[in-house]
């Protein structure tokens, strides 16, 4: 059986502790590869290595610095087509998917080119007699990141581009369901001309994860994956002393005016639905017609192009989605399904019975429909992460406006309609984190910032973007004097001004 290595020090390096992980093919059902999984020691090599290289790093000019960033961004361009075969191979998105998740990380790249620039420093010169303020950027040191598996490129992309051109040194401990794409990621930075040991890729589950949270070297830590283990991460990380940033969950709406242009709405909605088997934190699993005559108009053009849908292993170009990551999470968001039945909404469209033939051990489903969810439902209020689409009927404006609000969770949002004023008013009100106006997936461009709200979001700094930067850096402050003519002031027992 193939074994994926963890990465230390510019090298893969075999995995000591004698604990390992199935990696699947979600294609075949089959598992193809064994990850393995770090201990506390492992990891301290791999913290020991970065210490040492982030000395460098860190005195490496930003210029110099971005430069590496240029050439990873162009290593991405010349490797996509392997990068994402590989992607698809583990998590079972449909390979144009996959092009898309290392694309969304190459931006961050991109961005993170600019560095120079970003990390420029505030000055204010004439502050008071002779004194000038200036303040600037530094790296923290070491700092870590911790992915989940939907999106294996995308998000380590998020947090190391920033954090390794801020001058940091990275650990990357990504999902043990899909990892091989990031240690490929790792090799591309050492052949852009990174040093050896400013990126390590250590592979494991909660165990290495509570070591990244103790570890005393480690200064900062940048987690995305679902809200509990969030929370807990958010709580240990802080209770140690780190920096701590964590993404979580998320059920985002899409909210359909009567107004609405409701074929394009309609198409938005399937992809944004059921692209990735749903496996997406900006899915969008609830849509929310407003008012009873769209709610039957946008029912019936679900129902008449759902069944069309195209759901094929990853490597069929035609295919609109592929199957979900392992049968275990198959197995969940059946049971959530059912729990819709039990609960009374109506399964319009009952994807549980999908079977790919000649694939039939892979972990397909098809896409299911529900309709007449309610807020009082527990599959309402819980994410799903599968080819599931709820409509929760909505009566007015403000009702519309009320569920994505009071949901427990904040992400992302969309509304579809005509009327400028009524968006307007919605993405002021709205008590989520992102949104979109006719924009089904609003994940930010790499030069704004993600985050989401409520459980979704754990912390006060955002991925990427200037928070990015800001997350990965400390700033500090410097008043200085040079005083002419070396006269003596008087002494003073009272705190400065600048009076
Ligand atoms: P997950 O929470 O199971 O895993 C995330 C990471 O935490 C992985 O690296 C995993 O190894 C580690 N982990 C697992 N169990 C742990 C534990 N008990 N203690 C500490 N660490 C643990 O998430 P997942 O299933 O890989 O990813 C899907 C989830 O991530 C969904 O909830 C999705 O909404 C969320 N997500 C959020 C965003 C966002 O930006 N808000 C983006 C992508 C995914």
């Amino acid at each position: 059986m193939r074994s994926i290595d963890h990465f230390i020090d510019g090298r893969r390096v075999p995995g000591t502790s004698g604990r390992h992980s199935d990696v699947f093919d979600p294609n075949s059902g089959q598992v193809q590869a064994h990850v393995a999984l770090a201990s506390a020691a492992e990891l301290d090599r791999a913290v020991q290595s970065a210490v040492i290289a982030q000395r460098d790093w860190a005195k490496v000019n930003p210029q110099r610095r971005a430069r590496v960033m240029f050439e990873f961004k162009r290593l991405l361009e010349v490797h996509m087509d392997e990068l994402a075969a590989l992607l698809s191979s583990e998590h079972g998105k449909v390979h144009s998917d996959s092009r898309g998740d290392i694309q969304r990380g190459l931006e961050v790249i991109e961005f993170a080119c600019g560095i120079p620039h970003l990390l420029k420093g505030e000055y204010t010169q004439g502050a008071g007699p002779g004194i000038d303020v200036y303040s600037m950027r530094q790296p923290l040191g070491v700092v870590a990141g911790i992915t989940p598996f939907n999106f294996p490129a995308m998000i380590p992309m998020w947090m190391f581009g920033p954090a390794i051109a801020c001058g940091n040194a990275f650990i990357l401990k990504p999902s043990e369901r899909d990892p091989s794409v990031p240690v490929r990621l790792a090799e591309l930075m050492i052949e852009a001309g990174l040093p050896e040991g400013v990126l390590n890729v250590v592979h494991g589950d909660k165990d290495v994860v509570e070591a990244i949270l103790k570890h005393p070297q480690i200064r900062a830590v940048s987690f995305v994956g679902s809200s509990d283990i969030a929370q807990s991460v958010y709580a240990l990380g802080a209770q140690h002393g780190k920096r701590v940033q964590c993404m979580g969950g998320a059920k985002n709406h899409g909210i359909v005016l009567p107004d609405a242009d409701l074929d394009q709405a309609v198409a938005d909605i399937l992809g944004a639905a059921y692209g990735s088997a749903g496996e997406r934190c900006m899915a969008l699993p609830v849509v929310v017609p407003v008012g009873e005559a769209t709610a039957q108009a946008l029912r019936e053009k679900l129902v008449a192009q759902i069944p069309g849908l195209r759901v094929g292993v990853s490597s069929d170009p035609q295919a609109q989605f592929g199957p979900v990551v392992t049968a275990a999470h198959r197995a969940r968001i059946k049971q959530y399904i059912q729990m819709g039945v039990d609960e009374g909404a109506e399964l319009v469209i009952d994807g549980r019975g999908f079977s790919l033939p000649g694939h039939e051990d892979g972990f397909f489903l098809g896409p299911s429909l529900f309709d007449r969810v309610t807020d009082s439902m527990a599959t309402w209020r819980e994410e799903i992460f599968g080819p599931v689409l709820q409509i929760v009927r909505a009566d007015s404006f403000e009702q519309a406006l009320a569920l994505p609000s009071q949901h427990q969770y904040g992400n992302g949002v969309a509304i579809f309609t005509r009327n400028g004023d009524a968006a307007r008013e919605f993405a002021e009100q709205v008590e989520v984190g992102m949104v979109g106006i006719n924009v089904p997936i609003p994940v930010p461009v790499a030069y704004h910032s993600f985050g989401g709200w409520k459980r979704s979001g754990f912390g006060d700094l955002n991925q990427y973007g200037q928070d990015g930067v800001r997350f990965f850096t400390r700033t500090k402050t410097v008043t200085q004097r040079w005083p002419r003519g070396g006269a003596v002031a008087d002494q003073s027992f009272v705190i400065p001004t600048m009076r």
